[in-house]
């Protein structure tokens, strides 16, 4: 074991200790304000177990990502030494690295097997942030972290960047804060923000992706923002309505798995259960969520006549 090791699992652990002391006091406050919601106790429990279960999982296969990264390092075109400051360009860029992640996510089914595990709760509190999936080493889309290492950063310094904001967004996932001061909102994720990402509302699908910084939402066209007289349902567009472990995993992986078990369908409606956008269906079947959102209103007319086509 090397010394980076060491360090490495002593930030886990301080992490760890510190998410699981604010799930208990915010757990305590809420009980203060108001009741808890049924089954709100035994939901935090899973996502508690499914969280340490990811960090023992994740932890053991990293080195297929973190290869990568330190393989990459080998081609790089140059080397940016890592000071404060390069450090902040590289964390800046990083969550642009994870906006990208974050909206194929949810618009690749092959990813979103992996994401609904995050999703799967129709609470939202600390312990929600907890609710991580086993699988997301495997998706593929931790080489999106390739081309910093190759522009010239340290694979450790990019490794830190997404330790640090997989931190932040720990703290996003409370009903406990309103509103921050405006220019805050503006520019950063907050529970706000993300309280709409994690929303069934036909309106608050597909929106607010951000990690850190909420300017890429803004940029790119999919920011929402919350709104008093709409407030987040939280949860699936179906709601799988489970405990079991393993089938918050996996039950996406297994619905992929049945709808390539179809016979009579080509190639085509083949690759669209497997990358299309979830809810997609070569039959037409199914909703996506811009079928949800134009049989709500949501999508304005002229959009609805160009996408239909
Ligand atoms: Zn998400
Ligand atoms: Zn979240």
């Amino acid at each position: 074991m090397t010394a980076s090791d060491i360090v490495q699992i002593n930030i886990g652990t301080l992490l760890i200790g510190v998410y699981l002391t604010a799930v208990v006091i915010e757990g305590f406050l809420s009980r203060m304000r108001s009741k808890p919601r049924t089954g709100e106790t035994r939901d935090a429990a899973t996502c508690v177990g499914l969280g340490l279960l990811s960090a023992l999982f994740n932890g053991a296969v990293a080195f297929v990502s973190v290869g990568a990264l330190f393989w990459a390092a080998d081609l790089r075109v140059g080397t940016i030494p890592t000071t404060f400051a390069t450090l902040a360009v590289c964390f800046v860029l990083d969550d642009l690295r994870f906006y990208a992640h974050h909206r194929i996510a949810h618009r690749c089914r092959w990813v979103w097997a992996m994401h609904v595990v995050h999703h799967s709760s129709t609470h939202y509190n600390y312990a929600v942030a907890l609710r991580q999936a086993w699988t997301k080493h495997f998706t593929g889309t931790m080489m999106l972290k390739l081309p910093l290492v190759l522009i010239g950063f340290d694979p450790v310094a990019v490794l830190f960047c997404g330790v640090v904001n997989a931190a932040y967004q720990f703290f996003l996932h409370t009903q406990l804060i309103d509103r921050l001061p405006r220019w805050f909102e503006f520019v950063f994720n907050t529970p706000s923000h993300h309280r709409v990402h994690h929303a069934r509302n036909p309106q608050y699908l597909d929106a607010n992706y951000g990690g850190t910084l909420i300017i890429w939402d803004r940029l790119f066209g999919t920011f929402e923002g919350e709104q008093a007289n709409e407030p987040p349902e939280f949860g699936l567009v179906k709601n799988i309505d489970t405990y079991n472990p393993l089938r918050i995993e996996f039950h996406e992986y297994a619905a992929v798995l049945r709808d390539q078990l179809h016979r009579g369908i080509g190639l085509r409606a083949r690759l669209g259960y497997l990358f299309g956008p979830p809810g997609y269906s070569h039959d037409g079947s199914r909703q996506t969520t811009e079928d949800i959102k134009r049989l709500h209103g949501v999508l304005p007319p002229a959009a609805q006549a160009v996408e239909a086509n």
